[in-house]
Protein backbone atom coordinates (compact mmCIF):
# COMPACT_ATOMS: atom_id res chain seq x y z
CA UNK A 1 0.00 0.00 0.00
CA UNK A 2 1.17 3.26 -0.64
CA UNK A 3 1.76 5.52 2.22
CA UNK A 4 -0.31 8.76 1.14
CA UNK A 5 -0.59 11.99 3.22
CA UNK A 6 -1.68 15.61 2.18
CA UNK A 7 -1.53 18.76 3.72
CA UNK A 8 -5.19 20.53 4.10
CA UNK A 9 -5.45 24.59 4.82
CA UNK A 10 -8.45 26.14 4.61
CA UNK A 11 -6.69 29.41 2.92
CA UNK A 12 -7.07 32.74 5.04
CA UNK A 13 -4.22 34.61 3.73
CA UNK A 14 -1.77 33.27 6.80
CA UNK A 15 -0.09 30.33 6.79
CA UNK A 16 0.16 29.66 10.58
CA UNK A 17 3.38 27.88 11.93
CA UNK A 18 0.92 25.25 13.17
CA UNK A 19 -0.57 24.34 10.15
CA UNK A 20 3.18 24.79 8.18
CA UNK A 21 4.30 22.24 11.16
CA UNK A 22 1.66 20.01 10.20
CA UNK A 23 2.49 20.16 6.63
CA UNK A 24 6.10 19.36 7.07
CA UNK A 25 5.26 16.32 9.23
CA UNK A 26 2.73 14.97 6.71
CA UNK A 27 6.28 15.37 3.93
CA UNK A 28 8.74 14.03 6.11
CA UNK A 29 6.28 10.91 6.78
CA UNK A 30 5.34 10.27 3.31
CA UNK A 31 9.18 10.79 1.76
CA UNK A 32 10.48 8.81 4.70
CA UNK A 33 8.03 5.42 3.24
CA UNK A 34 8.73 6.46 -0.20
CA UNK A 35 4.71 7.60 -0.29
CA UNK A 36 3.04 10.58 -1.65
CA UNK A 37 2.26 14.14 -0.45
CA UNK A 38 -0.85 15.85 -1.81
CA UNK A 39 -2.56 18.94 -1.08
CA UNK A 40 -5.73 19.84 -1.21
CA UNK A 41 -7.53 23.33 -0.54
CA UNK A 42 -10.03 23.61 1.45
CA UNK A 43 -11.60 26.99 0.24
CA UNK A 44 -15.31 25.83 0.99
CA UNK A 45 -15.23 29.70 2.41
CA UNK A 46 -15.69 31.73 -0.78
CA UNK A 47 -15.25 34.55 1.47
CA UNK A 48 -12.10 34.57 2.93
CA UNK A 49 -10.19 31.77 0.20
CA UNK A 50 -9.93 34.48 -2.52
CA UNK A 51 -6.94 33.23 -5.14
CA UNK A 52 -4.68 35.44 -2.94
CA UNK A 53 -4.81 33.28 -0.14
CA UNK A 54 -4.41 30.53 -2.01
CA UNK A 55 -1.42 31.54 -3.56
CA UNK A 56 -0.19 32.56 -0.01
CA UNK A 57 0.01 28.79 0.90
CA UNK A 58 1.57 27.83 -2.06
CA UNK A 59 4.31 30.19 -1.87
CA UNK A 60 4.72 29.00 1.47
CA UNK A 61 5.19 25.43 0.58
CA UNK A 62 7.36 26.31 -2.14
CA UNK A 63 9.61 28.19 0.14
CA UNK A 64 10.11 25.19 2.35
CA UNK A 65 10.82 23.29 0.10
CA UNK A 66 7.27 20.67 0.55
CA UNK A 67 6.73 19.62 -3.11
CA UNK A 68 3.77 18.09 -3.29
CA UNK A 69 2.69 14.98 -5.69
CA UNK A 70 0.24 15.75 -8.42
CA UNK A 71 -2.08 18.68 -8.57
CA UNK A 72 -3.91 20.28 -5.89
CA UNK A 73 -7.98 18.74 -5.17
CA UNK A 74 -9.62 22.09 -4.51
CA UNK A 75 -12.46 21.00 -2.26
CA UNK A 76 -14.61 23.83 -3.93
CA UNK A 77 -14.88 21.24 -7.20
CA UNK A 78 -16.39 18.92 -5.29
CA UNK A 79 -19.41 19.75 -3.96
CA UNK A 80 -21.23 17.86 -6.38
CA UNK A 81 -19.57 14.52 -4.84
CA UNK A 82 -19.86 15.11 -1.04
CA UNK A 83 -24.02 16.12 -1.54
CA UNK A 84 -23.99 12.62 -3.63
CA UNK A 85 -22.63 11.23 -0.56
CA UNK A 86 -24.99 12.85 1.82
CA UNK A 87 -27.85 11.23 -0.31
CA UNK A 88 -26.39 7.85 -0.21
CA UNK A 89 -26.06 8.52 3.66
CA UNK A 90 -30.00 9.32 3.77
CA UNK A 91 -30.83 6.66 1.71
CA UNK A 92 -29.40 3.99 4.06
CA UNK A 93 -31.03 5.68 6.65
CA UNK A 94 -27.34 7.11 8.20
CA UNK A 95 -28.71 10.35 8.44
CA UNK A 96 -31.86 12.66 8.68
CA UNK A 97 -33.49 15.77 7.78
CA UNK A 98 -34.56 18.36 9.94
CA UNK A 99 -35.80 21.44 9.74
CA UNK A 100 -32.71 22.80 12.54
CA UNK A 101 -34.29 24.49 15.35
CA UNK A 102 -37.61 25.23 13.71
CA UNK A 103 -36.17 28.03 11.84
CA UNK A 104 -38.24 27.89 8.57
CA UNK A 105 -35.32 28.43 6.73
CA UNK A 106 -35.43 24.41 5.15
CA UNK A 107 -34.03 21.66 6.02
CA UNK A 108 -30.57 20.47 7.42
CA UNK A 109 -28.98 17.55 6.20
CA UNK A 110 -27.66 15.49 9.90
CA UNK A 111 -25.68 12.66 10.48
CA UNK A 112 -27.20 9.98 13.01
CA UNK A 113 -24.40 9.00 15.45
CA UNK A 114 -24.46 4.80 16.13
CA UNK A 115 -25.04 5.04 19.22
CA UNK A 116 -22.23 3.32 20.55
CA UNK A 117 -18.79 4.54 22.36
CA UNK A 118 -16.04 5.58 19.92
CA UNK A 119 -12.13 4.41 20.28
CA UNK A 120 -8.88 5.01 18.13
CA UNK A 121 -5.74 4.69 18.98
CA UNK A 122 -4.03 8.03 18.12
CA UNK A 123 -0.06 7.20 16.43
CA UNK A 124 0.89 10.21 18.96
CA UNK A 125 -1.42 10.58 21.59
CA UNK A 126 -2.53 6.81 22.05
CA UNK A 127 -6.08 4.82 22.73
CA UNK A 128 -8.71 7.64 22.76
CA UNK A 129 -12.41 6.77 23.57
CA UNK A 130 -15.48 9.11 23.69
CA UNK A 131 -18.61 7.62 25.13
CA UNK A 132 -22.02 7.29 23.11
CA UNK A 133 -23.84 9.65 24.92
CA UNK A 134 -20.64 12.87 24.30
CA UNK A 135 -21.63 11.76 20.58
CA UNK A 136 -24.53 13.90 19.23
CA UNK A 137 -25.73 14.09 15.99
CA UNK A 138 -24.17 16.37 13.75
CA UNK A 139 -25.36 18.54 10.70
CA UNK A 140 -23.31 17.45 7.38
CA UNK A 141 -25.63 19.44 4.95
CA UNK A 142 -26.69 22.94 5.90
CA UNK A 143 -30.28 24.07 5.41
CA UNK A 144 -28.50 25.83 2.17
CA UNK A 145 -27.45 23.19 0.54
CA UNK A 146 -23.82 23.50 1.43
CA UNK A 147 -21.63 20.41 3.03
CA UNK A 148 -20.08 21.30 6.17
CA UNK A 149 -16.22 20.65 6.82
CA UNK A 150 -17.02 17.12 8.17
CA UNK A 151 -18.43 15.79 5.47
CA UNK A 152 -15.70 17.58 2.77
CA UNK A 153 -12.90 16.68 5.07
CA UNK A 154 -13.85 12.85 5.25
CA UNK A 155 -15.01 12.18 1.68
CA UNK A 156 -12.23 14.29 0.05
CA UNK A 157 -9.61 12.42 2.34
CA UNK A 158 -11.48 9.02 0.94
CA UNK A 159 -11.05 10.30 -2.38
CA UNK A 160 -7.53 11.22 -2.41
CA UNK A 161 -6.60 7.48 -1.00
CA UNK A 162 -5.12 9.31 2.27
CA UNK A 163 -3.57 6.60 4.49
CA UNK A 164 -2.51 9.08 7.49
CA UNK A 165 -4.04 11.79 8.78
CA UNK A 166 -1.01 13.86 10.28
CA UNK A 167 -2.87 16.86 11.82
CA UNK A 168 -3.41 19.72 14.94
CA UNK A 169 -4.82 18.44 18.01
CA UNK A 170 -7.66 20.99 17.85
CA UNK A 171 -9.20 18.50 15.50
CA UNK A 172 -9.21 15.20 18.07
CA UNK A 173 -12.76 16.12 18.88
CA UNK A 174 -13.45 15.90 15.21
CA UNK A 175 -11.88 12.55 14.20
CA UNK A 176 -15.08 11.09 16.77
CA UNK A 177 -17.38 12.52 14.01
CA UNK A 178 -15.16 11.25 11.44
CA UNK A 179 -14.82 7.97 12.43
CA UNK A 180 -18.50 7.48 12.64
CA UNK A 181 -18.62 8.88 9.02
CA UNK A 182 -16.16 5.84 7.79
CA UNK A 183 -18.19 3.59 9.26
CA UNK A 184 -21.49 4.83 7.66
CA UNK A 185 -19.85 5.43 4.38
CA UNK A 186 -18.34 2.13 4.21
CA UNK A 187 -14.33 3.26 4.14
CA UNK A 188 -11.29 2.01 5.91
CA UNK A 189 -10.83 5.38 7.84
CA UNK A 190 -6.81 6.57 8.05
CA UNK A 191 -4.41 6.38 10.64
CA UNK A 192 -4.94 9.36 12.38
CA UNK A 193 -1.81 11.12 14.24
CA UNK A 194 -2.51 14.22 16.27
CA UNK A 195 0.18 16.81 16.89
CA UNK A 196 0.57 19.05 20.16
CA UNK A 197 -0.07 22.53 20.12
CA UNK A 198 2.87 25.28 19.90
CA UNK A 199 2.95 26.97 23.01
CA UNK A 200 4.88 30.12 23.98
CA UNK A 201 7.09 30.35 27.16
CA UNK A 202 4.48 31.01 29.32
CA UNK A 203 2.44 27.62 27.84
CA UNK A 204 -0.10 29.39 25.26
CA UNK A 205 -1.26 29.07 22.60
CA UNK A 206 1.47 30.83 20.14
CA UNK A 207 0.84 33.87 18.17
CA UNK A 208 1.71 36.99 16.51
CA UNK A 209 2.05 38.22 20.06
CA UNK A 210 5.26 36.13 20.55
CA UNK A 211 7.47 37.41 17.64
CA UNK A 212 6.19 35.93 14.56
CA UNK A 213 3.65 33.14 13.84
CA UNK A 214 3.12 33.32 9.97
CA UNK A 215 5.12 31.70 7.79
CA UNK A 216 5.57 35.16 5.86
CA UNK A 217 6.70 36.99 8.65
CA UNK A 218 9.36 34.84 9.52
CA UNK A 219 10.65 35.18 5.87
CA UNK A 220 10.29 38.54 6.43
CA UNK A 221 12.57 38.74 9.11
CA UNK A 222 14.76 37.02 6.86
CA UNK A 223 14.74 33.41 8.30
CA UNK A 224 16.33 31.02 6.19
CA UNK A 225 13.49 28.51 4.93
CA UNK A 226 15.69 25.80 6.14
CA UNK A 227 16.34 26.59 9.51
CA UNK A 228 12.52 27.37 9.99
CA UNK A 229 11.86 23.90 8.19
CA UNK A 230 14.29 22.40 10.61
CA UNK A 231 13.06 24.44 14.19
CA UNK A 232 9.71 23.17 13.17
CA UNK A 233 10.63 19.87 12.76
CA UNK A 234 11.83 19.54 16.13
CA UNK A 235 9.04 20.83 17.71
CA UNK A 236 7.68 17.81 19.09
CA UNK A 237 9.97 15.75 17.49
CA UNK A 238 13.63 14.37 17.84
CA UNK A 239 15.66 11.92 15.60
CA UNK A 240 16.28 10.06 18.80
CA UNK A 241 19.50 11.59 19.02
CA UNK A 242 21.53 14.72 20.08
CA UNK A 243 21.07 15.81 16.81
CA UNK A 244 19.70 19.82 16.43
CA UNK A 245 21.29 20.76 13.16
CA UNK A 246 19.89 18.74 10.39
CA UNK A 247 19.14 19.12 6.48
CA UNK A 248 16.20 17.87 4.71
CA UNK A 249 17.53 14.83 4.14
CA UNK A 250 18.55 13.72 7.29
CA UNK A 251 15.20 14.65 8.80
CA UNK A 252 13.79 12.25 6.21
CA UNK A 253 15.99 9.82 6.36
CA UNK A 254 14.87 9.82 10.59
CA UNK A 255 11.47 10.46 10.65
CA UNK A 256 8.72 8.22 12.31
CA UNK A 257 5.38 8.92 14.02
CA UNK A 258 6.85 6.80 16.73
CA UNK A 259 9.04 9.73 17.67
CA UNK A 260 6.51 12.61 18.05
CA UNK A 261 5.97 13.91 21.70
CA UNK A 262 2.64 14.22 22.99
CA UNK A 263 2.99 17.08 24.96
CA UNK A 264 2.77 20.51 24.12
CA UNK A 265 5.63 22.00 22.11
CA UNK A 266 7.35 25.41 23.47
CA UNK A 267 8.47 28.09 20.28
CA UNK A 268 11.54 29.85 21.40
CA UNK A 269 12.57 32.99 19.29
CA UNK A 270 15.69 32.81 20.88
CA UNK A 271 16.56 29.25 19.84
CA UNK A 272 15.04 29.93 16.44
CA UNK A 273 17.66 32.20 16.02
CA UNK A 274 20.47 30.20 16.76
CA UNK A 275 18.90 27.64 14.28
CA UNK A 276 18.80 30.58 12.21
CA UNK A 277 22.65 31.10 12.17
CA UNK A 278 23.73 27.38 12.10
CA UNK A 279 22.11 27.24 8.68
CA UNK A 280 23.72 30.05 8.06
CA UNK A 281 27.51 29.12 9.07
CA UNK A 282 26.37 26.12 6.33
CA UNK A 283 26.09 28.50 3.50
CA UNK A 284 29.59 29.30 3.48
CA UNK A 285 30.93 32.88 3.28
CA UNK A 286 30.14 33.95 -0.21
CA UNK A 287 26.14 33.54 0.28
CA UNK A 288 26.35 34.92 3.96
CA UNK A 289 28.03 38.18 1.95
CA UNK A 290 25.22 38.53 -0.47
CA UNK A 291 22.51 38.23 2.02
CA UNK A 292 24.55 40.40 4.94
CA UNK A 293 24.72 43.10 1.69
CA UNK A 294 21.23 42.80 0.62
CA UNK A 295 20.04 43.47 4.21
CA UNK A 296 22.26 46.72 4.48
CA UNK A 297 21.10 47.99 1.32
CA UNK A 298 17.61 47.92 2.51
CA UNK A 299 18.36 49.35 6.07
CA UNK A 300 19.95 52.05 3.60
CA UNK A 301 23.38 50.85 5.15
CA UNK A 302 25.09 49.68 2.72
CA UNK A 303 27.88 52.10 0.39
CA UNK A 304 29.28 51.01 -3.22
CA UNK A 305 32.97 52.03 -2.16
CA UNK A 306 32.57 49.18 1.12
CA UNK A 307 35.93 47.08 0.01
CA UNK A 308 34.90 43.27 -0.89
CA UNK A 309 37.45 41.63 1.12
CA UNK A 310 36.92 43.89 4.31
CA UNK A 311 33.35 43.12 3.78
CA UNK A 312 34.48 39.58 3.99
CA UNK A 313 36.59 40.25 6.69
CA UNK A 314 33.95 42.02 9.20
CA UNK A 315 31.38 38.56 8.52
CA UNK A 316 34.35 36.36 9.52
CA UNK A 317 35.15 38.48 12.44
CA UNK A 318 31.52 38.37 13.75
CA UNK A 319 31.09 34.91 13.17
CA UNK A 320 28.02 33.09 15.03
CA UNK A 321 26.45 36.23 16.47
CA UNK A 322 24.82 36.89 12.45
CA UNK A 323 22.02 34.71 13.06
CA UNK A 324 19.84 37.29 10.23
CA UNK A 325 21.03 38.66 7.47
CA UNK A 326 19.93 41.87 9.14
CA UNK A 327 22.27 41.37 12.29
CA UNK A 328 25.38 42.77 10.56
CA UNK A 329 23.71 46.68 9.74
CA UNK A 330 22.19 46.37 13.19
CA UNK A 331 25.05 44.88 15.05
CA UNK A 332 28.11 46.04 13.47
CA UNK A 333 27.35 49.05 11.57
CA UNK A 334 30.20 51.03 13.40
CA UNK A 335 32.77 48.44 10.99
CA UNK A 336 31.60 50.68 8.21
CA UNK A 337 30.95 54.44 8.94
CA UNK A 338 32.85 57.10 11.13
CA UNK A 339 29.26 58.15 12.18
CA UNK A 340 28.97 55.39 15.01
CA UNK A 341 26.55 55.80 17.79
CA UNK A 342 28.26 55.70 21.35
CA UNK A 343 25.83 53.76 23.54
CA UNK A 344 24.99 56.15 26.68
CA UNK A 345 25.17 53.22 29.27
CA UNK A 346 28.75 51.87 28.20
CA UNK A 347 30.25 55.41 28.01
CA UNK A 348 28.82 56.22 31.55
CA UNK A 349 30.30 52.91 32.74
CA UNK A 350 33.64 52.63 30.78
CA UNK A 351 34.85 56.05 30.08
CA UNK A 352 33.12 58.31 32.81
CA UNK A 353 34.75 56.48 35.52
CA UNK A 354 37.43 57.71 37.31
CA UNK A 355 40.85 57.76 35.65
CA UNK A 356 39.43 56.20 32.64
CA UNK A 357 40.62 58.36 29.89
CA UNK A 358 44.20 58.46 31.75
CA UNK A 359 44.18 54.79 31.25
CA UNK A 360 42.58 55.20 27.20
CA UNK A 361 45.66 57.55 26.50
CA UNK A 362 47.88 55.04 27.57
CA UNK A 363 46.80 52.48 25.52
CA UNK A 364 46.43 54.93 23.05
CA UNK A 365 50.12 54.89 23.23
CA UNK A 366 50.63 51.06 23.10
CA UNK A 367 48.80 50.75 20.56
CA UNK A 368 50.70 53.48 18.24
CA UNK A 369 53.91 51.10 18.88
CA UNK A 370 51.86 47.80 17.45
CA UNK A 371 53.44 46.64 13.93
CA UNK A 372 52.23 44.47 12.55
CA UNK A 373 48.68 45.09 13.59
CA UNK A 374 47.71 41.83 14.08
CA UNK A 375 45.05 40.44 16.50
CA UNK A 376 48.20 38.33 18.30
CA UNK A 377 50.16 41.32 18.67
CA UNK A 378 47.93 43.72 20.27
CA UNK A 379 46.64 41.06 22.10
CA UNK A 380 50.20 41.02 23.56
CA UNK A 381 50.66 44.03 23.95
CA UNK A 382 48.32 45.05 26.12
CA UNK A 383 48.52 41.89 28.38
CA UNK A 384 52.16 43.42 29.02
CA UNK A 385 50.46 47.33 29.37
CA UNK A 386 48.28 45.16 32.18
CA UNK A 387 51.58 43.63 33.67
CA UNK A 388 53.27 46.40 33.95
CA UNK A 389 50.69 48.48 36.23
CA UNK A 390 48.97 45.61 37.66
CA UNK A 391 45.35 46.57 36.23
CA UNK A 392 43.04 43.84 34.80
CA UNK A 393 42.54 42.81 31.11
CA UNK A 394 39.18 43.72 31.49
CA UNK A 395 39.67 47.29 32.55
CA UNK A 396 42.07 47.54 29.60
CA UNK A 397 40.23 45.80 26.91
CA UNK A 398 36.37 47.80 27.47
CA UNK A 399 37.71 51.41 27.00
CA UNK A 400 38.98 50.65 23.84
CA UNK A 401 35.93 48.74 22.95
CA UNK A 402 33.31 50.99 23.62
CA UNK A 403 35.71 54.14 21.96
CA UNK A 404 35.89 51.94 18.16
CA UNK A 405 32.76 50.53 18.42
CA UNK A 406 30.28 52.82 20.59
CA UNK A 407 29.03 50.14 22.39
CA UNK A 408 29.68 47.39 24.82
CA UNK A 409 29.11 44.32 23.36
CA UNK A 410 30.81 42.47 19.68
CA UNK A 411 33.07 40.52 18.78
CA UNK A 412 36.93 39.78 20.50
CA UNK A 413 38.22 42.75 20.43
CA UNK A 414 41.14 42.09 19.09
CA UNK A 415 39.63 40.62 15.92
CA UNK A 416 37.96 43.78 16.01
CA UNK A 417 40.73 45.85 16.14
CA UNK A 418 42.81 43.80 13.58
CA UNK A 419 39.70 43.90 10.55
CA UNK A 420 39.32 47.62 12.04
CA UNK A 421 42.48 48.01 10.99
CA UNK A 422 45.54 50.53 12.70
CA UNK A 423 44.90 53.80 10.99
CA UNK A 424 40.99 53.40 11.63
CA UNK A 425 41.62 52.27 15.66
CA UNK A 426 43.83 54.75 16.61
CA UNK A 427 41.84 57.67 15.12
CA UNK A 428 38.84 56.20 16.67
CA UNK A 429 40.89 56.16 20.02
CA UNK A 430 42.15 60.02 19.61
CA UNK A 431 38.73 61.41 18.70
CA UNK A 432 36.83 59.35 21.41
CA UNK A 433 39.61 61.25 24.03
CA UNK A 434 38.82 64.65 22.14
CA UNK A 435 34.77 64.16 22.91
CA UNK A 436 33.41 66.59 25.32
CA UNK A 437 31.59 63.45 26.98
CA UNK A 438 35.29 62.22 27.31
N1 LIG B 1 -8.84 22.70 6.84
C1 LIG B 1 -8.61 22.05 8.10
C2 LIG B 1 -7.66 22.87 8.92
O1 LIG B 1 -6.87 23.62 8.34
C3 LIG B 1 -8.09 20.66 7.83
C4 LIG B 1 -7.81 19.83 8.99
C5 LIG B 1 -7.26 18.48 8.57
O2 LIG B 1 -6.04 18.42 8.34
O3 LIG B 1 -8.03 17.56 8.42
O4 LIG B 1 -7.68 22.86 10.12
Amino acid sequence: MTIRTRFAPSPTGNVHIGNIRAAIYNWLFSRHAGGEFLLRIEDTDQERSTPAAVRTVLESLEWLGLDCDGEPLYQSTQRAHHLEVADRLLAQGAAYKEDKGGTGKGECVIFKMPGTDISFRDAVKGGLTKKAEDLKDFVIVRSDGSPVFHLGNVVDDITMGITHVIRGDDHVENTFKHLALYAAIGAPPPVFAHLPMIVNAQGKPYSKRDGAAYVGEFREKGFLPEALFNSLALLGWSPGDDREVMTREEMVAAFTLERVRSSPSQLDMTKLLWMNGQHLKRRGLDEIAAGCRAAMQRQGLWREDIDPAYFRAVIACMGERIRLFSDLGEQAAFFFTEEYPYDEKSVKKRLRKEGALDLLREELATLEAVEPFTAAATDAALHALAARTGRSMGDLVHPVRVAVSGTGVGPGLFDMLEVLGKERVLARIRRTLAMPVG
